[in-house]
């Protein structure tokens, strides 16, 4: 899988890129990455990404013409100032998978992430300042997603938060492939308890269940765990009858 975040803070993506699992993934070749600098696609001396809201109003807003520009550039892997004729084109086939972080987009769930990891190509696209010029919801993203409703100061924490979550499902990421399908939403439910040594800590005990061997029993304790959990956090994924 290849992924292209496109941004005017490239340098935010070094710690989360070069840490844990997804520096393992570039490693070997399972997911190849690139950071590219939006002020590369500007024309002006000051490089300019954004400019005064038409109608007025408080805050600065992300130009389109700069971030089209760069779209088409990433999507067809030529420099900036490539023309790429017609508008909007992408050499041998659809545009990739082009998501439009912002607040008001699908929430991000692992069934999303799911569909993501799919994708041969993700093109994650940062906004900042107050907003992003509408024309390239229209011509560029082919997604809106949020990663929940708060409003962050810029998209790179969403993008990341993508990055990783979709990353990590990769084939080989995860040392032990069972890790991804029992995880916390993969069944509707959040996930059961971990325990590991101490058996004891501060009058806090291991179940016995846990360390009883029966196989059969563990599994009956975290699937009980599970549900109970699921149903005080967060009842709505149960459903309506909350079973
Ligand atoms: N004025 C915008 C609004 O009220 O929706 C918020 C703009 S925010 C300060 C700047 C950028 O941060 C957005 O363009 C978007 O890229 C990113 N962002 C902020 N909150 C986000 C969220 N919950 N999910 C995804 N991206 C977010």
């Amino acid at each position: 899988m290849r992924i292209d975040l496109l941004t005017i803070f490239p340098g935010y993506f070094s710690g989360p890129l070069e840490t844990s699992l997804v520096a393992t993934a570039q490693a070997d070749g399972t997911v190849d990455i690139r950071v590219h600098d939006l002020r590369d696609w500007t024309t002006d001396r000051h490089r300019s990404v954004d400019d005064s809201p038409y109608g007025g109003g408080a805050g600065m807003v992300m130009r389109a013409d700069v971030l089209v520009a760069a779209a088409e550039s990433v999507w067809n892997d030529v420099p900036p100032g490539t023309q790429v004729a017609p508008p909007q084109h992408v050499a041998g086939g659809p545009r990739p998978r082009t998501v439009l972080l912002t607040p008001r987009g699908r929430t991000l769930t692992q069934a999303l992430v799911r569909e993501l990891a799919e994708e041969e190509r993700l093109v994650l696209l940062c906004g900042r300042y107050e907003g992003i010029d509408e024309r390239v919801h229209d011509l560029v993203a082919t997604d809106e997603v949020s990663v929940g409703d708060y409003v962050l100061m810029g998209g790179e924490v969403a993008a990341a938060a993508i990055v990783e979550a979709v990353v990590r499902l990769l084939p080989g990421v995860l040392g032990n492939a069972e890790s991804a399908v029992l995880e916390s939403f993969e069944q509707g439910l959040l996930e059961h308890p971990h325990y590991t040594r101490p058996v004891e800590l501060r009058g806090h005990t291991v179940p016995e269940v846990l360390r009883s061997g029966d196989h059969g029993a563990i599994a009956a304790w975290r699937a009980e765990r599970a549900l109970e959990r699921t149903r005080q956090v967060r009842p709505d994924l149960l459903g309506p009858g909350g079973t």
